[in-house]
């Protein structure tokens, strides 16, 4: 807990106040003055106290923390920060739901957000992942359709399940993630008890510039726990702040959650002849095929001090990269790249990124980007401009990634080019996965899903995508939203 100020009370431009009950009037029963300055002020800060709050991970809560290397992976990456094994790199770490606005409950049926920003020598280096591996889309044009979908309907001003399944069923490369969402682990116990997955694929080059794919598992070492239906449902509406309350309090009691940091890594050259595209943001590397190598731990051990100033107003971006990790082709991604930054700009301003939490711990930001709203004069009088003879920072001459070989012509679409490129065969396998108790979880959560929406039409096209991953589980959700249809 934070010690309260002293010192008498103040207006915002630091005179002392006389009175915090009484509004100035004329005379004992007459309307309050203009020159109330002290009514006026508290009531026009108070307007103002809300920014926007963000289209999706609106709700949400984190921590700072700790992240310590294990392993020395410099044969793949030059990022300094994983050069050197017992190297510690401070992180700030934000949780959330995709769905729900900025006071919804958070045990709810919902994508995880996990969002890591290490605090490197070399730069911030922003890690904007999930609890799942992969995503309801690969092409980030859908993303604006897909986000309508599940917020609320423009008529109704509610969440509308024809909505939600008409968009799923219409785009059958969501169904690995829809199985996965409407499994156990659709419902977190909490943000402890839960795994993080950098999701898309990036490129690590080391010093030579070889360059390599990667994916990124942060395995919870508290265990997965979840929530059945019934229980998250008491809970949402008893507790709406059960996640957020439980990642504060186990910090404060010093039980600090950490995951295990896994990556998965291919060979550049493997790409084109991979059996999946491995840049295709709805599909798994299996780890037969690439082995999670463990790296590091990461643990969370500091709560924020002021949530709005370090929760709300922290801001993370997938183009935050360091040298020796950039981007892939994933075009999930590459959407991604734009769409952050951007939302930075709006919701929190074009200064966002040297705000406290947000800005270089470890290294300083050193740049010729100037003024704007809540400029803070960081530069002093420096010159503003580049190339300039007065000994400003100059550009280094290396790009943070290497570049890679392209080959064919503008286009949209593009033919499958590896022999597992189908949307099926990973739901499909995610469902030959579960046990057959976590079968019949699976089939009831989601025949309970599906019995809501009003059009058969819907309803149909729907089960014909989990057909189409596998028969029987298709065979098995027709059976169990028919007995709840009627
Ligand atoms: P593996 O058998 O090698 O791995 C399966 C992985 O699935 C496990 O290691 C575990 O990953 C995760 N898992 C286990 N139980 C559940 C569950 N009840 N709900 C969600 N995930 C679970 O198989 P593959 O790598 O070939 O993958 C098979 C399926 O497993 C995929 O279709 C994918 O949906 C799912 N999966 C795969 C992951 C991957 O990166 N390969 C990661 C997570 C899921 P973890 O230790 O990360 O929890």
């Amino acid at each position: 807990m934070t010690a309260q100020e002293t010192g008498p009370l103040t207006t915002e431009s630091g005179a002392p106040v006389a009175d915090n009950q009484n509004s100035e009037t004329a005379g004992p029963g007459g309307p309050v003055l203009v020159q109330s300055q002290h009514l006026l002020e508290k009531l026009a800060h108070f307007n103002r106290e809300r920014i926007p709050e963000r289209v999706v991970h609106a709700r949400g809560a984190g921590a700072y923390g700790t992240f310590t290397l294990t392993r020395d992976v410099s044969q793949w990456t030059r990022a300094a920060f994983l050069s050197q094994v017992g190297k510690e790199t401070e992180v700030f770490l934000r949780f959330s739901t995709v769905a729900g606005n900025l006071g919804s409950a958070d045990a709810v049926r919902d994508p995880r957000g996990f969002a890591v920003k290490f605090y490197t020598e070399e730069g911030n280096y922003d890690l904007v992942g999930n609890n799942t591996p992969v995503f309801f889309i690969k092409d980030a044009l859908k993303f604006p359709d897909f986000i309508h979908t599940q917020k609320r309907d423009p008529y109704t001003g509610s969440q509308e399940a024809d909505n939600v399944w008409d968009f799923w069923g219409l785009s059958p490369e969501s169904t690995h993630q829809v199985t996965w969402l409407f499994s156990d682990r659709g419902i977190p116990a909490s943000y402890r008890h839960l795994n993080g997955y950098g999701s898309h694929t990036y490129q690590w080059s080391n010093e030579a510039g070889e360059v390599f794919w990667v994916k990124y598992h942060f395995k919870t070492d508290q265990g997965i726990r979840n929530l059945a239906p019934e229980e998250a449902a008491r809970l949402a509406g008893s507790d709406p702040d059960s996640h957020q309350r439980d990642l504060r309090e186990a910090i404060e009691r010093g039980a600090y959650p950490s995951w295990t940091v896994q990556v998965q890594v291919m060979p550049a050259a493997d790409a084109a002849t991979y059996r999946f595209n491995p840049f295709d943001l709805t599909k798994v590397w299996p780890h037969a095929d690439y082995p999670p190598v463990e790296i590091g731990r990461l643990e969370l051990n500091r709560n924020p001090e002021n949530v709005f100033a370090e929760v709300e107003q922290s801001v993370f971006s997938p183009a935050h990269f360091v040298p020796g990790i950039g981007p892939s082709p994933d075009k999930m991604l590459q959407g991604r790249l734009f769409a952050y930054g951007d939302a930075h700009r709006y919701r929190v301003g074009i200064n966002a990124d040297h705000l406290p939490v947000n800005r270089p711990h470890a290294t300083t930001a050193r740049t010729y980007g100037r003024d704007g709203h809540l400029y803070d004069g960081r530069h002093k009088g420096a010159r503003n401009y580049e190339p300039n003879s007065f000994g400003g920072p100059v550009e280094t001459g290396r790009p943070l990634w290497e570049s890679t070989a392209l080959t064919g012509a503008t286009q949209y679409a593009a033919a499958p080019a590896h022999a597992e490129d189908d949307d099926f065969v990973q739901a499909g396998d995610f469902y030959r996965m579960l046990d057959e108790d976590a079968r019949a979880r699976l089939i009831d959560n989601l025949a309970g899903a599906l019995a809501q929406v009003s059009r058969a039409d819907i309803v149909a096209r729907a089960i014909g995508n989990f057909r189409a991953a596998d028969p029987d589980y298709g065979k098995r959700l027709e059976a169990a939203v028919q007995a709840l249809r009627g």
